[in-house]
């Protein structure tokens, strides 16, 4: 439920359950105290208020007609009868003497509260208790012709809701503030607490990522806007902490990076320095010393200047600075003229290569033939250095699939150790740690190639099985074939 709704709910809710029980506990309180009787017959109360209110004022009447009567018994008896059906009692006082007084309530010192003569205010909700039972007077003053001071009194036993009503109506009142201060304190310290605890989980969050803490996980299943708000903020901090991670990784990988090249870079001008030496010192003494040295010193120097060069390329690359010349290129032909060009070395080194091509001779990709080139020239030549079988044998195969072409290098070499294959295409990376084997490289060609297979759009990638072989597999976007064969 949204935030919104639910305040809304509680706002409601704030009015309608204090008015609800607020009912409630009238509708018991007014069922106890009166009983079925009073909620049913009101109309039957009136006929007796009526009833009552013609006696009472037939007997005002005969105060100035015949105040005679207030001495007669018989007729004062049938009135009290009649009142007495009523509930009400009858009694006529003259002075201070009661000279005629019903039987009901008869029982009760009903005399010791009258109101005196001429003193009688008739106060509606005023009731008199006595015992344990409320009355209410109605009291009606005359002189007698013989000049004594008379009253008529009606008392009634007042109806225990109109009691309870006068006693306990101010309890009432607080009874209602109690109800609404409680359900209302409630309902806000629900609806506060839904929104304050999230809120405070939030908040221990931010001072956690704050100081640096990026390790703990915050959990919110609600569907309304704290909901989201505590995931989006969960999944911020995942990214957070992944990009820290990243960039501790780019960190790490970058005092890798100047440590190797620092030490791939000294170690041919520490050569370079020494043969220098040799000739300075005239340790080179024969001509044919000096023709050694001065041809070491030029390889060197090729070496390095080889060095750099890939290091200018791979930081091109790496920096997505490299300008590719992407051109339709048929990749049957390209391979073979690959071949062409690297059959020296290979016939030198004794490689049998094969090129198995199931399709026809056009396939045509898109790629910049300059840098597929370096990648093919990295792949032949690291199988030509690591191929420790005779014959030594390379195998490249093509196999499409839907819109991608996938090259295989494969060769019968010593294989790469399963622990290194997952890094061989990073910068640097050689399997033989000494760096300084007779097989040479950098540990660039490889981290090279998969920037110039990316940068076509394309994957490369390592299967190799130690003392068996290695196979370099890499895929590029398919522009279109001809005559195809499977
Ligand atoms: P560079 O290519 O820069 O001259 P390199 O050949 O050592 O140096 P990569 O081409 O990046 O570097 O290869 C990385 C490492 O992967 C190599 O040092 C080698 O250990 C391993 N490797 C690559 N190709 C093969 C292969 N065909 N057979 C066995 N090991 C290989
Ligand atoms: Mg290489």
């Amino acid at each position: 439920m949204s935030l919104q709704k639910r305040l809304n709910l509680s706002f409601m809710a704030m009015i309608v359950i204090p008015c609800i029980l607020f009912t409630v506990a009238l509708f018991f309180l007014f069922i106890t105290f009166s009983g079925t009787d009073g909620v049913m017959n009101s109309s039957y109360q009136l006929q007796n208020i009526e009833k009552k209110n013609t006696i009472f004022s037939e007997l005002k009447l005969l105060t100035t007609s015949t105040p005679t009567s207030f001495y007669d018994e018989n007729y004062l008896s049938e009135k009290a009868r009649e009142l007495e059906e009523l509930n009400i009692a009858l009694l006529i006082r003259i002075d201070d003497d009661i000279t005629f007084s019903s039987n009901l309530f008869s029982d009760l010192p009903i005399k010791n509260y009258l109101t005196p003569f001429g003193q009688f205010v008739n106060h509606v909700h005023n009731s008199v208790v006595i015992g344990s039972q409320a009355f209410k007077f109605e009291q009606h003053d005359f002189y007698l012709p013989d000049q004594r001071e008379a009253s008529i009194f009606f008392i009634k036993e007042t109806s225990p809701l109109e009691q309870f009503t006068a006693e306990y109506l101010p309890i009432l009142l607080v009874l209602l503030i109690v109800i609404i201060v409680l359900t209302n304190g409630t309902l806000s310290y629900l609806v506060s607490r839904s929104i304050v605890k999230p809120l405070k989980t939030l908040q221990q969050a931010t001072e956690n990522i704050k100081s640096g803490n990026l390790d703990f996980k915050i959990e919110e299943k609600r569907k309304d806007e704290i909901g989201h708000l505590t995931r989006d903020f969960e999944s911020m901090r995942q990214k957070l902490k992944h990009s820290i991670e990243v960039q501790q990784l780019y960190e790490e990988n970058r005092k890798l990076l100047i440590s190797n090249i620092s030490h791939d870079l000294k170690t041919p001008i520490t050569s370079i320095k020494g043969y220098v030496e040799g000739l300075r010192d005239g340790v080179a003494n024969t001509k044919e010393k000096q023709q050694k040295y001065v041809s070491t010193i030029y390889r060197k120097a090729n070496e390095l200047d080889a060095l750099i060069d890939e290091l200018f390329l791979f930081s091109t690359l790496d920096l997505n600075r490299a300008s590719f010349h992407f051109e339709k290129l048929n990749i049957v032909h390209f391979i073979q003229e690959c071949i062409d060009d690297l059959s020296y070395g290979l016939e030198k080194s004794g490689v049998q290569i094969k090129f198995q091509n199931p399709y026809a001779s056009s396939v045509l990709v898109t790629a910049d033939p300059e840098k597929l080139m370096r990648v093919f020239n990295n792949i032949i030549q690291n199988s030509i250095k690591y191929i420790d079988k005779d014959p030594g044998q390379i195998t490249i195969t093509l196999h499409k699939a839907e819109d991608l072409l996938f090259v295989t290098v494969e060769d019968n070499g010593s294989g790469i150790d399963s622990d290194d294959l997952p890094s061989v295409f990073e910068s640097f990376y050689r399997a033989d740690k000494s760096r300084n084997s007779k097989t040479g490289g950098t540990g660039l060609g490889l981290a090279i190639s998969k920037q110039i297979i990316e940068a076509h759009g394309g994957s490369i990638w390592a299967e190799s099985t130690k003392g068996m072989g290695t196979a370099i597999k890499f895929s590029l976007k398919l522009l279109e074939t001809n005559g195809d064969t499977l």
